[in-house]
């Protein structure tokens, strides 16, 4: 089965330093791929990462700052040259719909750019299935319009590979009974257990809020801005950002696997981001993993059983 991980494609906020491109980061879903927040630089780190731009399906924007939009242009003319014509759907918050649309004329791309403006309210919005699992976008809180992202997997079944044999069922068999639910007297709850589906959270820029919780509630991974220590909260506060303490905290809160810390701020060091988050996680007792994300990791996100 095709892999899903997160490619890391840059990890600095605001702006890039010497080891660290602007944001960017692709996941790859069941064989599709969904780029999020490409900064510039992006296309030449796509390069360094072995990802194949005709593989991106659709491209997320969490809100129209430089550092999670600047390198859309250049990810289309990447795709232009190596697609001719295709269609590429762009989704971003509806008030910087305008943006957006404008960066995809800045490309001049010979590419088909489908903008989907979505609407900042603090509820699940739809924005597009992904292989069967469903995308979704909800309102954060920075200083301009701002949504975060979440791809959740419906709920499946895992087969018990002997009480298949046992009952007889092999090869295409399998699948007739998954999709019919019984088979020869067979159902298909006498053969398999309850698998839960995944979920994977993408939360950058925003000052904490009600709505962090329900995006990233039960993620297997959830990527999280990580842009100031708690000892600046108060500037973390004002400019809408969030601190390792608070990612951390709602991590934990929210039962997160696996947390990756990104969108650096030049004024630390990341591994201290990391250290304050560990930390926070156990003074809390819980046992989310801390991934503090460096520009070319590939994260998996990991099976359930
Ligand atoms: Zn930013």
């Amino acid at each position: 089965m095709a892999p899903r991980e997160l490619v890391v494609l840059g990890t600095a906020g605001q702006a890039p330093t010497r080891t660290r491109n602007h944001n960017g980061y692709l996941l790859r879903w069941d064989g599709t791929s969904v780029l999020f927040d490409p900064g510039e630089g992006i296309q030449r780190q796509l390069l360094h990462a072995q990802v194949s731009a005709p593989r991106i399906e659709r491209i997320c924007v969490t809100h129209q700052h430089n550092d999670h939009c600047l390198g859309v242009p250049g990810v289309l003319n990447r795709m232009a040259q190596d697609t001719p014509g295709r269609t590429v759907a762009l989704h971003g918050p509806a008030a910087g719909a305008q943006h957006l649309r404008n960066l995809a004329v800045v490309a001049a791309a010979n590419v088909r750019v489908a903008v989907h403006g979505v609407p900042t309210v603090d509820a699940f919005v739809p924005v597009a299935d992904v292989a069967g699992s469903a995308l979704v976008a909800r309102a954060l809180d920075h200083r301009v319009p701002t949504v975060g992202y979440r791809l959740t997997e419906p709920d499946g079944v895992s087969f018990d590979p002997d009480a298949l044999a046992a009952a007889g069922i092999s090869g295409p068999d399998v699948g007739r009974l998954r999709r019919d639910g019984e088979l020869r007297g067979v159902r298909v709850e006498d053969v398999s257990s309850p698998r839960r589906g995944q979920a994977f959270a993408f939360v950058m820029d925003t000052r904490i809020c009600p709505a962090v919780h329900p995006l990233i509630e039960g993620a297997d991974l959830a990527v999280l801005e990580c842009t100031f220590a708690h000892r600046d909260l108060d500037l973390a506060t004002e400019r809408g950002h969030l601190t390792a303490r608070q990612t951390a905290e709602a991590a934990v809160r929210a039962g997160v696997r696996t947390l990756v810390l990104t969108h650096f701020s030049q004024r630390y060091d990341a591994a201290d981001l990391g250290a304050e988050a560990r930390a926070t996680i156990a003074e809390l007792g819980g046992d989310t993993v801390v991934h503090v994300a460096a520009d070319l990791d590939v994260v998996p996100v990991q099976r359930r059983s």
